[in-house]
């Protein structure tokens, strides 16, 4: 400890010593002046050196949480470029270290990018493969040196338009066949009957039929907490780090891009699952979110009482999840807080035609106006979330809308006369952002 306490102070004398001569080289290939993450740094110390918010630290480098990585590369608003200590050689891992990878420049590859996507300094880089300007071209090989030979290997991703986008948009990493694909309540309790599997949308069975084998409850032996130890295929419910729903506090207030909302009135079939009240759509129906300037496709709603989101620790009524998967897998999740108040004319052909008969799918009375499920107002919280039922696949865009709708008392009852108490409590936000869109009324 002592030894990598003197090694830290003599590279950073050193370092000191390049920045004296090293002038704006700190300025990375993409005009931003970056600066690397010190031990002990934090992000309100950061803004406030550059002169910025968090927000904007936030949103210029896309963050998903507030714990900053040592040796981690943040841009900053520098117009001026200013030195930041982005040639710091401190923290980085050092170059020829214990392992490296070689690395193929893809087309649109920058220095900074591949050194955020490895996790360690351009000047690591740099210094790994002997350049000393930031020119690099698509074929080049390049040495990524020590603990970044993991990360190196990540292919190229594109980076989501807006910040809560999550980073972790891959299937995880079991062997369930593809547990995201699967719509939140597509599992049907024991036992899995033709029906259910017939009514789960496109590309679900599987799934479907695969996590239905193992019974969960929101009460008692298979409860919430048992969640996670109730078949393998369940474990992130208790494992995971980003788990849905959370209790809405503190969010950071910030300016996002718009959602955009492509809803129609639509049939739908209507199903017992055992869980809630489910309304499935056919593939294709041509009901789309863009998100993330990703586009998601409907593929069924259903409801929760009370709602699973809290605001402040404050529980409504009810809450309507509206699940969409685009063409990676990846879901995104639209929630909307239900309130007792005026009649739903959106959900009137919903909550007048609950079945009782468990995994049997009906049709719709009527076609579902989707649009009027959402408030006028499509301002959200955002963040990086996951399923609220087994198996709590994570990697969800979770966009709960602020503006609750309204219900009226019989509405709500035809849902709870059914199912009640049908609300994971919420998980621990850790260290995730929960982001606030605060632009001009949409
Ligand atoms: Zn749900």
């Amino acid at each position: 400890m002592r030894r990598l306490s003197l090694l830290l102070v003599v590279a950073c004398i050193w370092a000191a010593g390049i920045w004296s001569v090293a002038g704006p080289s700190a300025v990375t290939a993409e005009g931003e002046t970056v600066y690397v993450v010190q031990v002990g740094d934090g992000l309100t110390a950061i803004a406030r050196k550059f002169g910025t918010t968090v927000p904007k630290l936030v949103e210029l480098n896309r963050l998903m949480t507030t714990v900053l990585q040592p040796g981690q590369m943040l841009k900053v608003p520098n117009p001026a470029g200013v030195i930041a200590n982005a040639t710091s050689p401190a923290i980085a891992p050092a170059a020829g270290g214990s392992k490296a990878t070689a690395y193929m420049v893809k087309k649109g590859d920058t220095l900074f990018k591949i050194a955020t996507r490895a996790g360690i300094s351009v000047a690591a880089l740099q210094a790994a493969n002997g350049l000393s300007g930031t020119n690099i071209r698509a074929g080049q090989r390049m040495m990524i040196p020590g603990v970044a030979a993991v990360a190196a290997a990540i292919p190229t991703v594109a980076m989501p338009a807006v910040a809560v986008a999550t980073v972790v948009v891959a299937a995880p990493p079991t062997a369930a066949p593809a547990p995201t694909t699967a719509p939140a309540h597509s599992a049907a309790p024991v036992p899995t009957t033709a029906a259910a599997v017939a009514a789960a949308p496109a590309a679900a069975p599987a799934a479907a039929a695969h996590s239905s084998a193992v019974h969960w409850a929101y009460l008692g032996d298979s409860g919430p907490t048992r969640w996670g130890s109730l078949s393998p295929d369940y474990k992130v419910c208790d494992s995971g780090i980003e788990q849905s729903p959370i209790d809405v506090v503190n969010p950071l207030k910030m300016g996002l891009t718009d959602i955009l909302f492509k809803y129609a009135a639509t049939p739908g079939k209507i199903i017992n699952n055992g869980h809630t009240i489910q309304v499935n759509f056919a593939a294709g129906n041509g009901n789309t979110i863009v998100v993330d300037g990703i586009l998601h496709e409907l593929l069924q709603f259903h409801f929760h009482a009370p709602s699973e989101h809290t605001i402040a620790g404050a529980s409504f009524a009810m809450e309507l999840h509206l699940v969409h998967k685009n063409a990676g897998g990846g879901l995104a999740v639209v929630g909307v807080l239900l309130q007792s108040g005026a009649a739903s004319a959106g959900l009137a052909p919903v909550l007048t035609s609950v079945p009782t008969d468990v995994d049997v799918a009906h049709d719709l009375p009527a076609p579902v106006d989707l649009m009027q499920l959402l408030p006028a107002d499509r301002r959200a919280y955002r963040y990086p979330g996951s399923l609220t039922t087994p198996p709590c696949s994570e990697g969800v865009r979770w966009i709960l809308l602020t503006t609750p709708m309204d219900l009226d008392t019989a509405q709500i009852a035809a849902y709870t006369k059914v199912y009640t108490g049908t609300n994971r409590p919420p998980q621990p936000r850790g260290v995730r952002f929960l982001l606030q869109d605060t632009s001009a009324t949409k």
